[in-house]
């Protein structure tokens, strides 16, 4: 069976982790607790390694002051933490149709659904594709709106040569098993604006002000504020480590599966079988997902179906929130739902993985054409 996705290794997490055992060092905030690499990477101001992007958001929320009664404007087609986070601190998530091409947020819609309890606009990058930046940065500012990236999938990808997550007054980033670098459950929150560290860094850690002691600021740590706990362990950000060593191995080994998947479907696309992901020219991409999109469910359900008897698990993807029961509960969606329903009900994801090999890719790729040779 080939899996849909094998959690990244490259060897050296074990010696990381052993290391952070040696180190008597197994809370946060050690050797392997990367922010810096991620600020040199990215270019933030801060960043800071969290428990999970679901966390990461949570505390942008925090820290944006969401309170009950605004309202948060994102796409349905998304991941459920996307709206959890706002939602949590009792603000009503307002969805916002997607454009079929990227199955991103579509800017053009989202001036309509603004109120004057617009708080902020969560645009999600999906696929590590980036939504269309300029505008939405445009848009927040002749509101007064935050922007919060929600990046989850965007490590390493550009907008006009600008990494995701940095657009924003906060970015977030998700190092989940199931995203091009991970740590099991882990994330990140990156910060913009300098005025912002000093209370993030104190959310992060229970609403005290630890992290000034530690870099002797201080001579004792205190309660200063509300907060929680969303410093990961050095344990898991041992094993990250490993891989953002290799970082640019890893994105170029998707890559190369990608771009073989992107080539070998073009003359089905030409013969409208089916649709290929498409990829603006102002935005470089990880790799981080290649889907395919069926003519409608009924195919798709077929599609999946012949693919698993023939050892190849592919798989499709959200749900729109909007129809979710906690969708209903928590959200409205603005304006009408031309695409996010249909397209996400087209979309298959093939298997894409460091250290799929290519035999594998040329035998998913045999096996799609034989299915739309019928
Ligand atoms: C993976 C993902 C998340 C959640 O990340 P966690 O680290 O598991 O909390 C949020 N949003 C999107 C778009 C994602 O893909």
């Amino acid at each position: 069976m080939i899996r849909f996705n094998v959690p990244p290794f490259t060897g050296k997490e074990m010696d990381y982790i052993k290391k952070a055992v040696e180190n008597q060092k197994i809370c946060g905030d050690g050797e392997f607790t990367c922010n810096e690499w991620l600020e040199n990477k990215t270019g933030t101001t801060k960043a800071l390694l969290t428990t999970s992007c679901t966390h990461a958001t949570e505390m942008a929320a925090i820290l944006s002051n969401i309170k009950p009664g605004d309202e948060v404007i994102m796409p349905s087609y998304t991941f459920v933490s996307t709206a959890d986070a706002f939602v949590l601190r009792g603000a009503k998530a307002v969805f916002v149709d997607v454009r079929p091409d990227t199955m991103n947020i579509d800017e053009n819609l989202i001036e309509d659904a603004i109120t004057e309890k617009t708080k902020a606009i969560v645009p999600v990058h999906y696929a590590g594709v980036s939504c269309e930046m300029d505008k939405i940065m445009e848009i927040a500012n002749n509101h007064n709106l935050l922007v919060i990236e929600d990046a989850a999938q965007g490590i390493m990808s550009e907008y006009k040569g600008k990494a995701l997550g940095t657009f924003g007054e906060y970015g977030c980033f998700s190092f989940h098993e199931t995203k091009n670098f991970s740590m099991g459950e882990g994330g990140a929150l990156l910060i913009r604006d300098k005025d912002n560290i000093e209370h993030a860094e104190i959310v992060r850690e229970k609403g005290t002000n630890r992290a000034k002691f530690f870099r002797g600021q201080i001579d004792k740590y205190t309660w200063v504020d509300a907060g929680s706990s969303y410093l990961p362990s050095e344990l898991n950000a041992a094993y990250l480590y490993a891989q953002l060593e290799l970082a640019n191995e890893i994105t170029a080994d998707r890559m190369h599966t990608w771009n073989m998947y992107f080539d070998a479907f073009e003359e089905l696309e030409n013969k409208e079988r089916i649709e290929r992901p498409f990829v603006p020219a102002d935005c470089k991409h990880n790799a981080h997902m290649f889907y395919l999109k069926c003519k409608d469910l009924e195919e798709r359900s077929a599609f999946i179906k012949f693919l698993g008897e023939n050892g190849i698990l592919a798989v499709f993807h959200y749900i729109p929130l909007h129809s979710a029961p906690a969708g209903k509960m928590f959200g409205r969606f603005n304006g009408e739902d031309v695409y996010t329903t249909k397209e996400s009900e087209r979309l298959v994801r093939l298997p894409l993985y460091y250290g799929l090999k290519e035999e594998e890719v040329e035998y998913i790729i045999g096996k799609v054409k034989e299915f739309y040779k019928r």
